[in-house]
Order: C-alpha cells, then structure tokens, then sequence
C-alpha cells in the first residue's frame, strides 16, 4: 500500500490539496482532525468544556470508555460516527474546533484513534492529513508532506472557506486570526505529538502557490519515492 503523510498547521489548505490528491491518485482521503473533532463533540454533549478537559482526567476516561469512533464513506465523502451515529455535519464549529485542539492533546485521546488511523492505511492507499501523521501515526509513509503558509493567508483561506460555506456567523478576520494563531500554539508546544514536520518531509511553503501547482508537486515528489 501506499501512503502519502499530509501534516501542517490549521488553515493551510490541507483538506483542500488532499481532496484533490485523492481524485487525482485515487487514493483514499483520510481526514484525521475530523476524528479529534468527533471526539470533542462527544465531551461537548457530556458537559465537558475547553477550559476544564485537561483536568477532568476521570470524566475523559470514563467518556473514552463509552465510545467507538468510526469512518465510513458516503459518496466518497468521508462521515466520522460516534457509537453509530453520523456526527459529521457538527465538526466544524468553533466550538468543536476550540475543544479538538485542546482534548487532542491529551495522550488516551490520541491513543484511542491511532489504531483507527494505521488500519486505514493498511486496507487502501491513503492521503491523511494531521499534524502528527508523518511523525508518529505512519512514520513508514511513503511520501511525507509538511505544508506551510504565512498566518495572514492561512487566516485569509480559512476566511474564505468559512464565507463560502456559510458558516462564518460573525467572527472577523482578526479573530480568526487570533484563533489561528492560538491553535498552532498549543498543537506545536504540546508534549505529545506536536505539530512539527518529520526528518524526512518535504516542505512545502504554499503561500504563493495555485492549488493545482501544490498538487502537481506533491505528485511529482510521489513519482519520484515510488520510482525510487
Ligand atoms: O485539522 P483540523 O483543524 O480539523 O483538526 C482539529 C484539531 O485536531 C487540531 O487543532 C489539532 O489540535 C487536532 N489534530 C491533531 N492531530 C491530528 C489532526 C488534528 O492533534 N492528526
């Protein structure tokens, strides 16, 4: 099997570029942050909160204990169910963002779905996005890929994105911005699994680059590890 490790900070475009990557390959898109969020919904509706999760350690046990996390794919489109229940269309809150980025940092939680995420790769050939997928979920990955933007275009696509979708509500760009910022924060200076490109990724500065010439690199990068 194949697999190509996607990891980088928040807003960057991974799901964008690894969406592409899967038609173009026919690969399987597997997002991994999608999963730490159907986590964090789960501790939403069972009263857990940002601010107090990290030291609520017996509550997240006992949650953890309660639940299967799940990825099934419907019309290609990856859905994450909790205990057989479709949470997909409540992930991308900000809410559900605020309490992925700060419950993936605790060790059960990444240890509840590692498993998940290796047996995808060892079914079909994967493009998985994270922030810790060439570093510690396949560390034997194919390809590895660590993309980057400046803040001010991450903020500025995750704007748009939102905008697009309909999903902004009332939040500006500062705060978006800040939010950004706060984010990576936490995922690059947590002790375990922290945001950081693996020794050997390629790393990709996106920020003045077209979606297609992203995509074209990396699959000339993917050319190359293949052909050897
Ligand atoms: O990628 P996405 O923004 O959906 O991820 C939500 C949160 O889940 C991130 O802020 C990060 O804290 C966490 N995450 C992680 N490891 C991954 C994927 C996501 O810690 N492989």
């Amino acid at each position: 099997m194949y697999s190509i490790a996607l990891d980088g900070p928040a807003g960057v475009g991974k799901s964008t570029i690894a969406k592409l990557l899967a038609e173009r390959l026919n690969y399987v898109y597997v997002d991994t942050g999608a999963l730490y969020r159907a986590i964090a919904v789960y501790f939403l509706d069972n009263g857990l909160n940002a601010e107090s999760v990290s030291t609520s350690d017996d509550e997240v046990t006992v949650l953890l204990s309660q639940i299967e996390v799940e990825i099934r794919y419907i019309d290609e489109n990856q859905h994450v169910f909790i205990n057989d229940t479709d949470v997909t269309g409540r992930l991308r809150t900000e809410d559900v963002s605020k309490m992925a980025s700060v419950s993936s940092a605790l060790p059960k939680v990444r240890a509840k779905l590692l498993e998940l995420q290796r047996d995808m790769a060892k079914k079909y050939n994967v493009i998985m996005d994270g922030r810790d997928i060439g570093t510690v979920v396949l560390p034997g990955a194919t390809l590895k890929i660590f993309l980057t933007a400046r803040p001010e275009v991450r903020a500025m696509r995750r704007y748009k994105q939102l905008l697009e979708s309909g999903k902004l509500g009332d939040q500006t760009l500062e705060e978006l911005t800040c939010e950004i910022e706060e984010r990576d924060h936490r995922d690059s200076t947590r002790a375990i699994a922290p945001l950081k490109p693996a020794e050997d990724s390629v790393i990709i500065d996106s920020s003045e680059l077209m979606m297609e010439e992203e995509v074209n690199l990396i699959i000339s990068y993917l050319e190359k590890k293949i052909e050897g």
